[in-house]
């Protein structure tokens, strides 16, 4: 095994090589790749030590409502109240730990799931070249670089066709930085060794090989691994409003209790006593549970979809999801299926289709010249390679190439050994071509039919004559493909120079001679078919975004069930430059159909559906997509196929590639949201229906109906067993037949604040009334209080039952239970918990509770009857019932 290798940029290629024990022609065998894995250990980064457990505790108490408690608590203990203090720090500790505990969970949840996705490169080992993943490489491995590809190791560059890295992760420098092979002085540093490319960096150009000089820890990169793994950050637009929201509530609250203290001593009352009506409103009041809930219901979205097959990178995309007004997708792999075959081919003025006409075993001596060579040059001008047993590696554009030449037998060795690729231009696609050149000075040139007609002066007929170009007869053999959803690709041949070694743009210009094109087909999937429909109902407008040709895009929108059903809206990029900005904020809202689009206008679309106020969602797959993947409300790359560089761009990926994904993604988010408000119209009813009693009870000069130790019991009953089951509902399908939400639109909607204020205010009357009638009839504060608490209780419980999917009281559907027992086991919780506090001898002493017997109880069971009509009450309130969605036309 090689030794030290620390300044391999000053070596040259082959020094390099032969320090690591490979070779050029073969990589590494096998054997000896699995020895030095063993040795070395997989390729990748250790992760991060954590933060210690006691900061991440400690950071719980970043928010005002805790340290308001914890306050309280502190004063409670110096006025001599060790009781109270205990339990109100107690309390605030365990939402802290429960807090720190779910935070965890989620943060280990989404970086679980970001490193699920595999890394794959392309190896050369035992001579043939394989998809690899990329923790398996080695030291002295060949690998190969394309543009989008992170770079899996530190590489020795062999290489290098116009290669530019981006090395912004490492050195801070975010222009690209031009690659070559030429060794260095040993002094340059790391951020200018041009013949090196780090771990960590991206391709952004061009293509190369290189060799793997170090992996995993030992890479650069490694060294400094503590900048790459960026910790997941739990922030969403949501949270940062909610925390907006508790430091409002907050002043509320302090203002509040101060207002009791002041009213109770102005009455002529007891200090002490006042101030314990001051605590038990700010405990009362105070959500604290709140946080930890939200981070719950979101982590519970994000584990969702990610069972759904969409993986969240970026948290606030849970919910954004849920407003998208526009997805705007890729055609290729995204509606379709990316299985491509050639279905019909066209040289010397005839189209025909493929199967019918050469059976395998015919010689490819049979066909005319033209035909001949078109084949020959789709199996040429490609990069795919068939891969052992297993089939075809490569782009399917490609591979569909190979497979049409082997077809009609065409050999695939012969042809490369009769004609050896000397260069290449790869396939890009703003410029829509990929053209190489081989031996005998042979110069190919694949790509749209605009990219190859314009640098042809004439083609080919059958015997191989040059003839004039009949560009209306190619135009037409393309619309009859086209006109059937098929993606055609044109093929051109030149002359190179004598002594060319070498191809550039400019030896593209116009006197190449046309040789054919071949129509491709692919499938829809019919699963998006489906998607595509569902997000019509769901008020959501897809719209295709293509390089392709216009009238292959139509076809397949036309099959997808994309745009009006009589007419179709398409337009082609060159049409979309000249607008001016009003005329594109139209044709952006009108259009359905965008054709031979480059990545930059990808970005103006973007921007454009934007400003006239819609939430994107846009798949991209390509290097150039990355900056419309960054400007989208939702940028989605390819888990299979798309590039690391648009990977690292987007909020989400689809492991499936697939839209009907986007919308199951879109369909989950909008849940999230749905819980979010339930969670928030049953937690603060709550709060307000407590901190209401106590100022009543200041306000009117009676004792307090409840104690602060029993007002946070209340808080922590409610948050544990009854709001966190929410969290937990199944969808209502329902959800998708609705418009989506407005963005803008306040997470406390006016709908939703009358429900929440309806309900406190019931919440006071039974807290109230019950402590009031308890009182006067036993004249016993401690059992008065017990009866107020379990009304209070024993209500809510019907409350949750009504705002969850359950809704209605009886029938209950028994097997649903099984499916989604959230709900039902919360209310059990409840159940027992309450019993112990008011029926079991030690609570009793320590809540200061009495035991109830059956009379009694059937009166707390009283308010239940009464939460029914509060209930359709509520539903009342709230004119578009965001709690309960109906199908409403979108
Ligand atoms: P999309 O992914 O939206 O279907 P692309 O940008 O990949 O579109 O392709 C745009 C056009 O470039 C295609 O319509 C085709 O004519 C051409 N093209 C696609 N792939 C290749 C390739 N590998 N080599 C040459 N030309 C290609
Ligand atoms: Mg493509």
């Amino acid at each position: 095994m090689p030794g030290s290798l620390a300044s391999v940029h000053v070596l040259s290629a082959e020094e390099v090589i032969a320090a690591l024990e490979t070779d050029f022609v073969c990589g590494l065998a096998q054997e000896e790749a699995e020895a030095r894995l063993q040795k070395e250990g997989p390729n990748r980064l250790s992760p991060a030590p954590q933060k210690p457990l006691w900061l991440r505790l400690l950071q719980q108490f970043d928010n005002p409502l805790l340290i308001t408690l914890l306050l309280v608590g502190a004063i409670k203990l110096s006025i001599g109240d060790p009781q109270d203090a205990l339990v109100i720090i107690s309390v605030t500790c365990i939402n802290a730990v429960i807090g720190t505990v779910q935070e965890g969970k989620a943060e280990s949840a989404i970086a679980a799931l970001a490193e699920s996705v595999r890394t794959d490169v392309v190896v050369l080992r035992d001579r043939s070249l394989q998809r690899l993943d990329s923790e398996l490489l080695v030291p002295g491995d060949l690998v190969q670089l394309e543009a989008g590809s992170k770079v899996p190791a530190d590489l020795r560059l062999l290489t290098a066709r116009s290669l530019a890295t981006d090395e912004s992760a490492l050195t801070g420098e975010s222009l690209p930085v031009q690659k070559g092979t030429e060794p260095l002085n040993p002094a340059v540093p790391l951020a200018e060794r041009s013949c090196m490319a780090y771990a960590g960096s991206f391709v952004i150009a061009g293509q190369g090989t290189g060799v793997v000089v170090t992996t995993g820890d030992a890479t650069e990169v490694g060294q400094i691994s503590a900048s790459l793994n960026r910790p997941v950050n739990l922030s969403t637009p949501l949270t940062r409003k909610l925390s907006g929201f508790s430091r409002t509530l907050l002043r509320l609250i302090v203002l509040l209790a101060a207002l009791t203290f002041a009213v109770g001593l102005a009455r002529g009352r007891d200090l002490a006593e006042m101030f314990d009506g001051a605590v038990a409103l700010a405990v009362g009041a105070i959500p604290e549970e709140l946080p930890a809930i939200i981070t719950i219901i979101l982590a519970i979205g994000v584990h969702r979809m990610a069972k759904r097959q969409a993986i969240i990178r970026k948290l606030p995309a849970v919910e954004t999801l849920g407003s998208t007004t526009v997805i705007c997708s890729d055609k290729t792999g995204t509606l379709t299926q990316n299985r491509m075959t050639v279905q019909h081919v066209y040289a010397a003025g005839v189209l025909q289709a493929l199967h019918e006409l050469w059976p395998a075993d015919q010689p490819a001596g049979g066909l005319n010249v033209a035909l001949h060579e078109t084949l020959l040059a789709g199996l040429l001008c490609n990069d795919a390679r068939a891969s052992g047993a297993c089939g075809w590696v490569g782009d399917p554009t490609e591979t569909a190439l190979l497979e049409a030449a082997q077809r009609v037998g065409i050999s695939h060795g012969s042809a490369h050994d009769d004609y050896p690729r000397r260069d290449v231009i790869p396939f890009e696609s703003e410029q829509q071509y990929m053209a190489t050149l081989h031996g005998q000075q042979r110069i190919l040139l694949k790509g749209s039919v605009e990219a190859v007609l314009q640098r042809c002066s004439d083609e080919l007929d059958q015997h191989g004559e040059h003839r004039e170009l009949n560009a209306s007869a190619i135009q037409e053999a393309v619309s009859a493909m086209a006109g059937q959803g098929e993606r055609v690709l044109a093929f051109a041949i030149g002359q190179g120079g004598p002594r060319q070694e070498q191809l550039e743009h400019h030896h593209l210009n116009g006197d190449l001679t046309f040789l054919g094109l071949q129509g491709m087909q692919d499938p829809p999937r019919p699963e998006a078919i489906q998607a595509v429909a569902a997000c019509r109902s769901a008020g959501i407008r897809v719209k295709l975004i293509t390089g392709d040709h216009l009238e292959t895009a139509v076809a397949i929108a036309r099959l997808m069930g994309i745009g009006a059903s009589s007419e179709i809206k398409a337009i082609g990029g060159t049409a979309l430059d000249p607008l001016s900005p009003d005329a594109l904020a139209e044709v952006v809202e009108s259009v359905d159909v965008f054709a031979r689009i480059t990545p930059a206008q990808k970005l103006h679309l973007v921007e454009a559906l934007q400003a006239n106020g819609e939430v994107v969602a846009m798949t991209g797959d390509g290097v150039n997509d990355a900056p419309a993947l960054k400007q989208a409300d939702i940028g989605i790359a390819m888990g299979r196929s798309g590039t690391e560089v648009a990977r690292q761009a987007a909020d989400m990926l689809l492991i499936d590639d697939n839209f009907a994904t986007i919308e199951a993604a879109v369909e989950e988010g909008r849940g999230v949201y749905l819980n979010l408000r339930k969670t928030l119209a049953f937690v603060l009813p709550v709060n307000g229906g407590a901190s209401m009693t106590i100022l009543m009870g200041a306000l009117l000069g009676t004792a307090l109906p409840v104690s602060a130790l029993q007002v946070l019991w209340l808080n922590m009953i409610c948050s544990l067993t009854m709001s966190i089951a929410l969290a937990f509902e199944p969808h209502n399908p329902a959800l998708m037949s609705q418009p989506p939400r407005r963005p803008e639109e306040p997470l406390l909607s006016p709908g939703l604040i009358r429900r929440v204020l309806l309900v406190s205010l019931f919440n006071w009357s039974v807290i109230f009334g019950l402590f009031f009638w308890g009182e006067q009839q036993f004249g016993d504060l401690p059992l008065a209080r017990t009866m107020a608490v379990q009304g209070l209780v024993l209500a809510h419980l019907v409350y949750l039952w009504k705002i969850s999917h359950w809704r209605s009281l009886w029938p209950i559907p028994w097997s649903k239970v099984r499916t989604s027992p959230a709900v039902p086991l919360g209310v059990m919780a409840t159940l027992a918990l309450q019993w112990l506090f008011s029926q079991t001898a030690w609570m009793n002493a320590f809540f200061g509770t009495r035991p109830l017997n059956a009379s009694l109880l059937l009166v707390c069971a009283l308010p239940m009857l009464f939460m029914i009509p509060v209930c359709r009450l509520a539903e009342g309130l709230d004119p578009t019932d965001l709690i309960h969605p109906s199908s409403r036309p979108a």
